[in-house]
């Protein structure tokens, strides 16, 4: 699914429609048009804007245009296209094909171009102005600070709180799991429990593993990936792994190492 390293991939390649004015606006999908937006509404606000500036924050891409912002978000199985390419082509946990059906949103720009949305799951969504305030610090350039007071006091599972985009944005369950195995804390425990050296270390290991797996080609090149499966034994000291759902996902973590 995508997460920030994906994401940050889809930003990258939309950076070509910066400059670009939007022609036409096609919205198939009423159902993928959140917080009240409509197809009329959407078609209306975006036609003949031009668009300033592409960004994102956690797993939120952000078109700036001369008119409002449009949010895209990509749920499970969303996929950015653009210009008819895709960026991303193969998903963890999405088809590995394509299918017209599942264009759910698409600009066209003058001159030639486009930038589209497919999704099969229709997990994702399109929104105008969404509320960025909402989110918490990103997690490409969080700080031990920001670290710190995202997990202090809560009783919550750290797994949770890491996944909670309005504590963290941008991290998923993949990332959470990687992150959490490699810096050696058991994702079951209280985020307000971690000692300072502790938040230390996870922090150390957020800013060091994203770029590492974002340089290997994405959230699945982690470590631990190769044991997320059912009797697998932890790639750094051959402990049988745990499996739990923490957070409402499926965790994976090693009983020996992580603490
Ligand atoms: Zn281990």
């Amino acid at each position: 699914m995508p997460e920030i390293l994906e994401v940050e991939r889809y930003r990258q390649a939309a950076e070509v429609a910066v400059g670009r004015s939007i022609a036409e606006v096609s919205a198939p999908d009423a159902w993928f048009l959140k917080r009240g937006l409509g197809p009329d509404e959407v078609v209306a606000a975006l036609t003949g804007r031009k668009v300033t500036a592409v960004r994102r924050h956690g797993k939120l891409l952000m078109l700036d245009t001369d008119g409002p912002v449009l949010g895209l978000r990509f749920g499970m199985t969303g996929r950015l296209v653009v210009d008819g390419g895709m960026p991303i082509v193969d998903l963890e946990y999405g088809p590995d094909r394509t299918d017209p059906a599942w264009r759910r949103f698409g600009l066209t720009f003058e001159g030639g171009g486009s930038l589209a949305m497919d999704d099969a799951r229709r997990l994702g969504g399109i929104e105008l102005w969404p509320d960025e305030a909402a989110l918490g610090p990103d997690a490409l350039s969080i700080t031990r600070r920001q670290l710190a007071s995202a997990l202090s006091g809560l009783r919550a599972p750290i797994k949770a709180t890491l996944l909670d985009q309005h504590r963290i944005a941008g991290l998923g369950n993949l990332l959470a799991d990687e992150v959490l195995w490699r810096a050696g804390i058991d994702p079951a425990r209280a985020g307000g429990t971690l000692a300072d050296d502790e938040v230390s270390r996870l922090h150390r290991t957020i800013r060091r593993v994203l770029p590492q797996l974002m340089a290997r080609g994405g959230s699945h090149t982690g470590d631990l990936q190769v044991a997320r499966e059912r009797g697998a034994v932890c790639p750094r000291d051959g402990t049988p792994l745990e499996r739990r759902t923490i957070g409402g996902r499926t965790t994976y973590s090693c009983p020996a190492h992580q603490r």
